[in-house]
């Protein structure tokens, strides 16, 4: 999971797996944007994450398949079970000749043990839905509008702000007053020491809940920002290779139900 830079805050595509970790394509084709969600990391554990993972990439024995880039992220929405990616290869019984390639997606829960009567999905069919999807999240205010829905649905915490700003102020305004009062000699070193460290406590356990208050009553992005980043993924899925194309579409994509019909609904990262 720590490979992905979207982990430390930024939107990452476009750079190739190989050995030795991800290097950038092509200058073009390789997107960094940092800072686009929040850190899920600090960008210090990220960098040390990647190294860790770099000194075992030797370990790894199976190669990722990458033939279809919506495994792990789609989800069968009649049985809740994942979908996952199958390709058959026809072979001419005489010749041996290769024939044709088909993709499909496939509900788990189904090839299993046929508890589940999600047809199969062809996979272009399905992955050119989720794209037109996407892209009709390429536009801002269609974005805009969605979030003021989320935030509409947010319980309030304005009053609680309120109440833990002054609750701050007070405490770093007692921490001045005991700080004056040993300075004027009427507080003796253990006093002023054992108030000030407990002032400081309460202090820090204030910051850190208004600092909360703060991140949950920010919208999590700017609109124009994702929905350059939807144009962006759009355009350049033709050019992609499907290792470039499960990248791009994690970064974005948490989740992607799949009704019958087939009809999709795509859960993006910063959807609740
Ligand atoms: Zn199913």
């Amino acid at each position: 999971m720590l490979r992905n830079p979207v982990y430390r805050g930024a939107l990452s595509w476009g750079r190739r797996k190989g050995q030795g970790g991800s290097k950038p394509q092509d200058a073009d084709r390789a997107v960094t944007i940092e800072d686009v969600f929040p850190a899920l990391v600090s960008a210090e554990t990220w960098e040390q994450a990647q190294a860790v993972r770099k000194s075992r990439t030797h370990l790894r024995t199976r190669a990722v398949t990458a033939e279809h880039p919506l495994t792990g992220i789609l989800v069968c929405d009649l049985c809740g079970s994942l979908i996952s990616g199958h390709t058959q290869n026809r072979y001419d019984k005489r010749t041996k000749e290769h024939r044709w390639t088909v993709r499909h997606y496939r509900c788990r829960k189904r090839v299993h043990n046929g508890g589940c009567s999600l047809p199969f999905l062809r996979a272009d069919r399905i992955e050119a839905m989720v794209l037109e999807r996407i892209a009709a999240f390429a536009d801002p205010k269609l974005l805009a509008r969605r979030l003021a829905q989320m935030a509409a649905d947010q319980p309030d915490t304005s009053e609680e702000m309120k109440s833990v700003r002054a609750r701050l102020r007070k405490a770093r305004a007692d921490m001045k007053r005991v700080d004056q009062d040993y300075r004027a000699g009427e507080l003796g070193p253990r006093a002023y020491s054992r108030q000030i460290e407990s002032l400081a406590a309460e202090e820090e356990s204030l910051a850190a809940q208004l600092r909360d208050l703060e991140k949950r009553s920010t919208p999590p992005f700017e609109p124009r920002v994702h929905a350059a980043q939807y144009r962006r993924l759009v355009q350049l899925w033709p050019r992609m290779n499907m290792g470039e194309r499960r990248e791009a579409i994690r970064a974005l994509v948490r989740q992607v139900r799949v009704l019958p019909g087939p009809e999709v609904q795509i859960v993006f990262r910063w959807e609740p």
